[in-house]
């Protein structure tokens, strides 16, 4: 329910650039002849519009909406193969399977993405260390291209074309269903430590020491913290619970409240920012707290409070989010964070995390072996997008990548540093799909 009245205006998560589409074409059946050809202009496929850029928009064009292909069509529960459309959301998806002691291979942060979306961006997980992308447990797919031909795709069958639509944004065809394997899980219950730690370096340090013990890892940080402080922050990490360790809990998790209006602009600034994180960072007494609790609380957040975007206010927000490998002193990622607690620009909701070697089958896919940081940053003019693209050329020195699903603003030279490989994936993109995103980081460089 509520993630379709959230998705229906069309628009990106973070409400930048403000975008507007020629149209929108709902897809009902996927055994219907659908016609991509008859439409006028580009096509894109959209569906719940968790992508906070421009990735999941079509300037102009024309979005074909999946949502309404939400049907599951076969589940084999002794090999945990799910088989369903493609507008079906993991939130749809937990629903059925939960209760059967299955769970996703792998979730981003919200549940109210559809599988289509998970594909198309590769998505990634907590789990990242251990389990790859979403994509890595894709055993196949159909693909409707504009021509009208239909492709099953697979690591054995159009192998080609499974790998660039891995992670390939929408731009390779329409995917009307998907197969992908889950994991089996003792109940709906995770065994959950909050540490809190106290600059960069003992990030790290808990990282290394959680890798093996803990499937799941991630951090919130202070990145408005500066000095020796610099970096500081709660480290997550949980495992599924077995249910004999949880008497008397209920795993399900209600929503709290929908932001009902856009929260003015000012409301959030720097003190405001300051206030919020240092409470956050002292919200624990001791170093560190043990929990167990239902899986939504430790996976989703951020989806008890309903259209939380809209507390940015209308000029909405921009979510950087990179990887940069390692290096020996750590030292990039500590002079980001410097950079972005000097440089005065607002900056909410850091969330760091290493993630592992475990490769990605799509050829654009974003997560390779590093340190990622994902910020959100209110929109605020100049002095925001100035800061981005210094951090920009720091990523680039770095041999990394910014997230495109992400992203809003990178430059066409910035994106096409980051996937070298986009050139080779442009031979896969069907020639009626395009996005805003695709026309604005494949301009010309020279
Ligand atoms: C709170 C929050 C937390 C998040 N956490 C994470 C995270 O931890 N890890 C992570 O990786 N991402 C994360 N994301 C990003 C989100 O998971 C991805 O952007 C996801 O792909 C959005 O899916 P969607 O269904 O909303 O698709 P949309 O945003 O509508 O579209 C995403 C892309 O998929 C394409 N697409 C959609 N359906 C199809 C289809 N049927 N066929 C072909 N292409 C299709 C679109 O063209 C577009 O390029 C987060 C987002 C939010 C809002």
């Amino acid at each position: 329910m509520a993630n379709k009245a959230c998705a229906r205006d069309h628009r990106s998560w973070g409400r930048y650039p403000k975008i507007r589409q020629q149209k929108v074409v709902p897809v009902y059946w996927r055994d219907d002849q659908i016609d991509l050809s008859a439409i006028d202009g580009t096509i894109l496929p959209y569906g719940l519009g968790r992508s906070y850029g421009d990735s999941c928009q079509n300037e102009g064009g024309t979005l074909i909406d999946i949502a309404p292909l939400n049907r599951m069509i076969a589940f084999d529960e002794d090999a945990g193969l799910l088989r369903c459309e493609a507008g079906v959301s993991l939130a749809d998806i937990l629903k059925v399977i939960v209760p059967r002691g299955w769970f996703l291979p792998t979730t981003p942060g919200t549940k109210f993405v559809t599988i289509g979306g998970a594909i198309a961006n590769d998505v990634h997980g907590k789990n990242h260390h251990v389990a790859g992308t979403f994509g890595r447990h894709v055993t196949q797919f159909e693909l409707l291209r504009s021509n009208g031909e239909r492709l099953i795709c697979s690591p054995e069958q159009n192998a080609e074309m499974y790998r660039a639509t891995i992670g390939g944004l929408g731009l390779t065809g329409l995917i009307l269903w998907a197969e992908f394997k889950l994991r089996r899980v003792p109940g709906p219950f995770i065994a959950s430590e909050q540490i809190r730690f106290r600059n960069v370096d003992e990030f790290f340090d808990i990282s290394a020491e959680s890798e093996h013990r803990f499937e799941y890892t991630v951090a919130w940080v202070d990145c408005l913290a500066a000095g020796k402080q610099l970096g500081r922050g709660l480290f997550m990490r949980g495992n599924h619970a077995w249910p004999n360790k949880v008497p008397g809990k209920k795993a399900g998790q209600r929503s709290l409240f929908t932001v009902p209006v856009d929260l003015p602009w000012f409301a959030l600034n720097m003190v405001t920012a300051r206030v919020f994180n240092t409470a956050l960072y002292h919200s624990q007494l001791g170093k560190s707290k043990r929990k167990v609790v239902p899986y939504d609380s430790f996976f989703y957040p951020l989806d008890m409070i309903h259209e939380w975007n809209r507390l940015y206010g209308s000029p909405g927000f921009i979510q950087y989010q990179f990887v940069i490998p390692f290096d020996h002193d750590r030292s990039a990622i500590k002079s980001i964070f410097k950079q972005i607690s000097d440089s005065g620009v607002l900056s909410l909701l850091s969330v760091l995390k290493v993630f592992g070697d475990v490769p990605s089958p799509g050829m654009l896919s974003f997560p390779r072996p590093g340190v990622t940081l994902a910020l959100d940053f209110p929109v605020r003019g100049q002095h925001t997008l100035d800061l981005l693209d210094r951090l920009d050329r720091v990523v680039q020195d770095e041999g990394g990548a910014i997230y495109p699903a992400k992203d809003s603003r990178m430059s066409a030279q910035g994106f096409q540093s980051f996937y070298p490989q986009w050139q080779d994936f442009s031979q896969y993109v069907d020639p009626k799909f395009s996005s805003s995103f695709w026309r604005r980081v494949t301009r010309t460089t020279e």
